[in-house]
């Protein structure tokens, strides 16, 4: 099996469900006592979240790239990024290892396509929902809309991220706020959802859900162990 490294941190409520999902599809796929062949780098995200908010994309773009080169030296034969916001500078990321790079949108277009879904809700922090990299990659590799909520609802999303979930507090009033959010995403025509943020799966699993769910955090992690299995 190959070495997967993950850049995590961003925020470890999410990295902990990275590593648990890593090893439980190895597991699933191998069975008897097999792991995840695996390295992760914890990075701090007391740095990255206030270069996010000074809108200090080429410094974060470097705090990654250091961090991709340290997996690589490590071993890591993949390196792969437990946060979708941070995709924004994965180019810089790519440009420093010689080793491939899961962009997190890949496994998730394409599970969106193999579902036969064209138009899509996606919820997220604020950089991920309004800025382009994302929504543009899903339409331009994989042809899908994207619907994102009203600047209100917006608000609440990214919000309940940073103030709550990134600090491991899951709370039921804003699972109510994320699941109304969704009914309105599907009151525009969306046909599913993106959870396009890594910790909204500790907030809301299917059966919270009007639509079907696309949870990034699973697919990335479920993709990285096909790669590092199937590539061997
Ligand atoms: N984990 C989150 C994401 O998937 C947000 C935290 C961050 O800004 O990286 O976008």
């Amino acid at each position: 099996m190959k070495t997967i490294g993950v850049i995590g941190g961003m925020s470890w409520e999410s990295s902990t469900e990275y590593y648990r999902l890593l090893n439980r599809h190895a597991k699933a796929r191998l069975g008897g006592h097999h792991n995840a062949r695996s390295l992760m780098l914890t990075v701090d995200f007391a740095q990255v979240e206030a270069n996010q908010r000074a809108g200090d994309w080429n410094a974060l773009g470097q705090q990654m790239a250091d961090a991709a080169r340290q997996l690589e030296r490590g071993g890591a034969d993949l390196v792969m990024l437990a946060t979708n916001t941070m995709h924004r500078v994965y180019e810089s990321i790519e440009r420093a290892i010689g080793v491939p790079f899961l962009h997190i949108a890949d496994p998730t277009g394409t599970a969106l396509r193999a579902a036969g879904i064209e138009r899509v809700g996606l919820l997220g922090t604020r950089y991920t929902m309004e800025q382009a990299f994302y929504t543009g990659r899903l339409r331009e590799r994989y042809g899908l809309e994207t619907v994102i909520p009203d600047e209100a609802e917006r608000a609440d999303v990214h919000r309940i991220i940073y103030d709550e979930l990134c600090h491991g507090n899951v709370i039921d009033a804003s699972r109510a706020v994320y699941q109304r959010v969704i009914e309105s995403l599907a009151a525009r025509g969306a046909q599913a959802v993106i959870l396009g943020c890594t910790e909204i799966t500790l907030l809301i699993a299917q059966e919270d859900s009007v639509l079907p769910v696309f949870d990034t955090t699973a697919l990335h992690a479920q993709a990285a162990v096909a790669w590092a299995i199937d590539s061997e």
